[in-house]
């Protein structure tokens, strides 16, 4: 039997003797018994908001999402990838619902916010050549160098631009000089700890004396593969990268711009980022550099006297969602558990080997809650860990999961109440828009991406 599509056909496979045999002696997921169910529930703790807490009122709402598109329908292996980021704000104080406590619509909300702006990165992904480049991987690297440049939040300052922010958050990682970034290996030759500078003269590896760009810091470049028919990989990566890196250049240029007031529109601010507050594979390092970032940013705003920057990621897809979904009708409503290792080890990730280090070391700033609101819906949120690095890792592994430490939680748990709405279970409305402005059609409207890159490379 090779058919496993369709729920019929896997039930029939485990009722096989060998199939279900192999399952008897398999630990997975399962439903709790009373003893475990009672060990659940105290992970979780009761919940009382006070309808009197107030949340920002500029909310910045960030989304991205990436398509491979391909140039023409009779030319085999040859794509164009796009990655859509978009970002919006919304005011509290302009949706008169969230005052009179009537059901909030989605549809008035996303009328109300006009401030909107998406942006497309259009990247060579699969047997394409850029400009007068000899392989796909330099394309990618000069194209993508060429974007982080050209985005610039005021096109008459180079300091506004994404590149100028990436600089200055690898500068966090290990306190280097904003101006200097130092890649690990040449993308050519592989020389270690080669030094590229904020500068806009072309750079060159002093061993091989191939063109390197600051960008290569993100090491998208090492997933390309010349001769594979799609490079689907680095667009992925890319994908996630850009979020952490608008809402870095977001409040940089908050910052930058508003130098006599940026406390105030800081602490009046809540950024919301669909997914979670981490960062994946090649780029990975750069979690640090953003935990470090808010953290400094928070500090500041305290030490000022203000109320501390609000950013919440909002959990669409995850173990720690499907696991809490699996639980919900076991648990009761009004009830928030800060996920702890122990916790995740135990019911979550089946995984007995005890880590000497702690879940998301290496990719995560934030911490995962499971929320049960009072109408019965989960959700699965993460907001940024309260220290500044995780050097000391006896000490944050415990300290991350308690629940105390979050002194803005009952904030945040407001905000996800008054943006819940009734046609969403494990989202919030800013994050359900969010998503739908930077979302690339998909079939059958990537026909439109397909027809832009025939045009774009004047084929039709
Ligand atoms: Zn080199």
């Amino acid at each position: 039997m090779s058919n496993f599509d369709g729920q019929a056909g896997f039930l029939e496979i485990t009722k096989n003797i060998e199939v279900a045999e192999f399952l008897k002696s398999c630990q997975f997921m399962h439903e709790p018994n009373d003893n475990e169910l009672e060990k659940i529930k105290s992970y979780f703790n009761d919940l009382h908001i006070n309808e009197s807490e107030i949340y920002p009122n500029n909310i910045i709402a960030i989304a991205s999402d990436h398509y491979e598109a391909k140039v023409r329908d009779d030319i085999p292996f040859t794509n164009v990838g796009y990655i859509k980021v978009s970002n919006f704000l919304l005011r509290k104080n302009r949706i008169t619902s969230l005052e009179n406590r009537r059901f909030l619509d989605p549809f008035e909300v996303a009328r109300l916010q006009k401030e909107k702006e998406a942006y497309t990165f259009i990247l060579p992904s699969s047997n394409m050549l850029y400009k007068d480049e000899k392989t796909v991987t330099d394309s990618f690297r000069l194209r993508l160098y060429e974007m982080l440049k050209s985005y610039k939040t005021d096109e008459a300052n180079e300091e506004t631009s994404l590149l100028a922010t990436l600089f200055y958050l690898n500068s966090l990682k290990n306190g280097e000089n904003p101006n200097i970034i130092t890649l690990s290996r040449c993308p050519s030759c592989k020389a270690k700890n080669v030094k590229v500078f904020n500068v806009n003269e072309k750079q060159f590896c002093k061993e091989c004396h191939c063109i390197l760009y600051p960008s290569d810091v993100l090491r998208l470049w090492e997933e390309i593969n010349e001769d594979s028919a799609s490079n689907i990989s680095p667009l992925t990566r890319f994908d996630n990268f850009i979020k952490h890196l608008l809402l870095a250049h977001n409040i940089r240029m908050i910052k930058l711009l508003n130098s006599e007031n940026y406390r105030t529109i800081l602490s009046d601010s809540i950024f919301v980022i669909n997914g979670s507050l981490a960062i994946y594979g090649t780029p990975a390092s750069f979690y640090s550099s953003m935990q470090k970032f808010i953290y400094d940013i928070n500090k500041d705003l305290e030490d000022h006297g203000f109320n501390r920057l609000m950013i919440i990621g909002i959990v669409e897809s995850s173990s720690v969602l499907s696991y809490a979904n699996f639980l919900n009708k076991h648990l009761l409503n009004s009830t928030i558990c800060c996920v702890s290792d122990e916790f995740r080890a135990k019911y979550i990730d089946y995984h007995k080997i005890e880590s000497g280090t702690t879940f998301g070391n290496e990719t995560f700033y934030g911490q995962d809650f499971i929320y049960k609101n009072s109408k019965g819906k989960i959700k699965v949120f993460q907001i940024p860990y309260p220290y500044r690095d995780k050097s000391n890792l006896q000490v944050f592994k415990n300290e991350k999961s308690n629940i105390k430490n979050y002194k803005d939680l009952d904030r945040y748990i407001k905000f996800l109440d008054d943006f819940d709405s009734d046609m969403f279970s494990n989202s919030i409305i800013p994050a359900v828009l969010s998503k739908k402005y930077s979302i690339i059609n998909m079939q059958p409207g990537s026909d439109v991406l397909n027809l832009i890159s025939k045009n774009l490379l004047g084929k039709i």
